[in-house]
């Protein structure tokens, strides 16, 4: 299939077994007409909306100003369904990885990252991905299909469960920000994961706001400007190289979008300015993209653009090819981005022990490869 396909490559997620229609990813609108279906009155959606958004009840009997004939009519008809959990492990550090099987078998995951006052949770928004940048391990999974906003905000709702925090107020959150940095292109699937993250941000419900949500992309150019204009969300991009003919190999969807035309959409992404700035990841690969000309050729491409740069150092998965740049090279690389003042913390691997690294998501029951084409030597580290 095209790299540029949005459809799934299997069929659609099939239907409950019960039959049930799940209400999770439905918008208010479709909420709405759903409950107008049965007969109610439309603030019957707004009840149920703050039942499942803000309370996190997936019950229909424990909606307790709802009349009872109409909760047993509501769960005779409807689902409120969470992912299943395969498996749940918590690092030494207080990372959380959840491990989530889908309706058609298929398996995600969400990991939860804890810090000092807040905590992001990383989520993915296909299984898969259909792109297949040479150091991502995501990428050699063969089967792909786009998750549907039921099964992205599944991730969301099921930490808040497992954390406890269903009408904690803000401040005392431990899960107060979100990252779609895990499995798959978010912007390739564009419509489910905007659905989704529109119910996240709506404040009668799950509440977490526009600017606590960073949307990483490899650089899908044509979908950028809509993104920021309807989501308005903050956006990461996965840089990883200075030129062109290295970007094309470790992240091939350069050679349809090249890095002058990348840059160029993030200099008109709607609402950065310098108190909002967009973050350039970069992934440090040993003897490939992490020399002092690489940093200072990455300052002179970022100038006049709000940007900060996140210093990813790579992690590592059998057969990869590539080993992680030294400790001492990435200090020397961040030394020329804070000179720039560009530079942000080094990010902190965590939940090494789960191999929980946001980034680098993956299952261990999913091993499958896909064919793929070496990297030429000269720019391949094969340490
Ligand atoms: N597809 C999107 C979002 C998911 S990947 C994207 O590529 O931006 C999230 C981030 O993790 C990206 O910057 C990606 O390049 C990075 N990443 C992927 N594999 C990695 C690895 N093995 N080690 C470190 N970072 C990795
Ligand atoms: Fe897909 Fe992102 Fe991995 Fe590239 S880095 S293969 S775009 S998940």
């Amino acid at each position: 299939m095209g790299i540029d396909s949005h459809s799934s490559v299997f069929g659609p997620v099939p239907p409950r077994a019960d039959g049930k229609i799940n209400l999770i990813g439905l918008s208010r609108q479709d909420l709405a007409a759903a409950v107008a279906d049965l007969g109610e009155k439309p603030f019957r959606a707004k009840q149920l909306w703050g039942w499942i958004y803000g309370r996190g009840v997936t019950d229909f009997q424990a909606m307790t100003n709802i009349a009872k004939p109409l909760r047993v009519g509501l769960a005779e008809r409807f689902a409120i369904e969470r992912p299943e959990t395969s498996r749940h492990v918590t690092s030494v550090d207080g990372t959380r990885k959840w491990l989530l099987k889908l309706r058609d078998g298929q398996e995600i995951e969400a990991v939860h990252i804890p810090e000092e006052d807040r905590g992001a949770l990383c989520v993915s928004s296909q299984v898969g991905c259909t792109l297949t940048c040479s150091f991502c391990h995501t990428g050699t999974q063969r089967l792909v299909r786009n998750l549907e906003p039921a099964e992205i905000l599944g991730q969301v709702m099921l930490c808040r469960d497992a954390l406890g925090e269903w009408g904690t107020p803000h401040e005392a959150r431990r899960f107060t920000n979100i990252v779609m940095m895990g499995m798959g292109e978010p912007l390739y699937n564009y419509d489910a994961v905007a659905k989704a993250l529109t119910i996240v941000m709506d404040a009668e419900g799950i509440a977490i706001s526009k600017r606590r949500i960073t949307l990483s992309t490899s650089g899908v150019v044509p979908m950028m400007r809509r993104c920021g204009e309807e989501l308005g969300v903050n956006l990461a991009v996965s840089l990883h190289a200075v030129r062109d003919d290295l970007r094309d190999v470790l992240v091939p969807l350069n050679r349809k979008y090249p890095i002058a035309e990348l840059l160029d959409a993030c200099r008109s992404y709607p609402g950065i300015n310098n108190a909002r700035r967009i973050t350039f990841e970069y992934v440090m690969l040993k003897g490939v993209n992490d020399s002092v000309a690489d940093a200072k050729e990455l300052v002179r491409l970022l100038r006049g653009i709000p940007a900060k740069v996140n210093l990813i150092p790579w992690n590592p998965w059998p057969g990869a090819g590539y080993e992680t740049s030294t400790k001492a090279q990435i200090d020397r690389f961040a030394q020329v981005l804070m000179d720039a003042h560009l530079a942000s913390p080094v990010r902190a691997t965590r939940g090494q022990d789960i191999m929980a690294a946001c980034g680098q998501l993956k299952s261990d029951s999913v091993r499958q490869r896909k064919f793929r084409t070496p990297a030429p030597p000269a720019i391949s580290a094969t340490g």
